[in-house]
């Protein structure tokens, strides 16, 4: 759902990140931004309530060899600007003297306000980032790993080793089962984990598990949580999540089965709702609901969406 508008914006440039001399050229030139990222929060600069990415001219002492190369924006190209994300330890974080309007924020907490090219752009730097600080060393030997290919892969620092190792992205799998009741209603299983915001009803959902088809985790998944039995899994779209590595496989697929029984070890309340229901739904997050629905820019809140349009 979001992966196109992501892929309009930027160019990954692939083959540049191969060629240390272009990287070089592009750390180097006075177009560059930097997204800086600290302690996990990325800076975001509010203009008029507006939030948006805050990209920095590259400054002292930010090296390359620490930075990740995102890509350049697709424009002509003697007007490409070079993107690059970095994660800043606490002394250039500390130094660094920034306008009341900027700060780091949570990507969870800032995501639904942002705009769609930002959230894009926003989860692909902090992919890349929590990656970056959570593999340090080789998971065959042991010793340090050195990035390569502009922060997209590292490679074991050991010349009788150098393994390459790659980002991992983690699959989950999220569905919309509905069914039809005798009257012809049609009806869709929501359900809440207790540590949601109250009130807030969403999609079941879970990991793909090793040797496992997505629809074969799919029906799993719906059993587990729900009890419910089902059948026409169908592959709808998908969203990067990075909280922090996955993706999201948005599903719809029909009951087969009425009579929930919810797994409280993973939700605490699961229940069919009508469309007329749903429409009386409040947003995320607005109290004076009893029910309401997940983050608007989540492929939760666009599955349920299709489905009260209709489709
Ligand atoms: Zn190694």
């Amino acid at each position: 759902m979001e992966n196109e508008q992501a892929l309009a914006l930027i160019n990954r440039q692939d083959p540049m990140r191969k060629n240390d001399e272009e990287l070089q050229t592009l750390w180097n030139h006075h177009s560059a931004r930097v997204l800086p990222v600290y302690n996990g929060k990325s800076l975001i600069e509010t203009i008029q309530s507006q939030p948006h990415l805050a990209w920095l001219s590259v400054q002292e002492p930010w090296q390359l060899q620490d930075a990740i190369f995102l890509g350049t924006t697709r424009t002509p190209e003697a007007e490409q600007t070079p993107w690059f994300a970095l994660t800043l330890d606490d002394n250039s974080a500390n130094g660094m003297s920034l306008p009341s309007s900027i700060e780091f924020q949570d990507l969870r907490a800032v995501g639904p306000h942002l705009t769609s090219d930002d959230s894009a752009l926003l989860k692909y730097a902090k992919g890349l980032t929590f990656w970056h600080s959570n593999t340090r060393f080789c998971n065959r030997c042991g010793n340090s790993l050195v990035n390569s290919h502009g922060g997209h892969t590292k490679q074991c620092s050991s010349s009788e080793c150098g393994q390459l190792v790659f980002p991992r992205t983690d699959p989950a799998v999220i569905m919309l089962v509905t069914r039809t009741d005798a009257s012809g209603e049609e009806w869709c299983l929501l359900g809440r984990s207790p540590i949601w915001p109250a009130g807030m009803y969403s999609t079941l959902a879970g990991f793909v598990e090793s040797g496992e088809s997505l629809e074969q985790a799919v029906a799993r998944e719906v059993f587990e949580e729900s009890g419910i039995r089902v059948k026409e899994v169908q592959y709808l779209a998908s969203q990067p999540w990075p909280f922090p590595r996955s993706i999201m496989l948005g599903f719809k697929a029909v009951a087969t089965t009425e009579d929930i029984t919810i797994d409280k070890n993973e939700l605490e309340d699961a229940r069919w709702f009508s469309r007329t229901d749903l429409q009386n739904f409040g947003k995320w997050g607005d109290e004076n609901f009893a029910f309401q629905m997940p983050r608007t820019d989540s492929i939760a809140h666009f599955l349920i969406d299709q489905w009260i349009q209709g489709s």
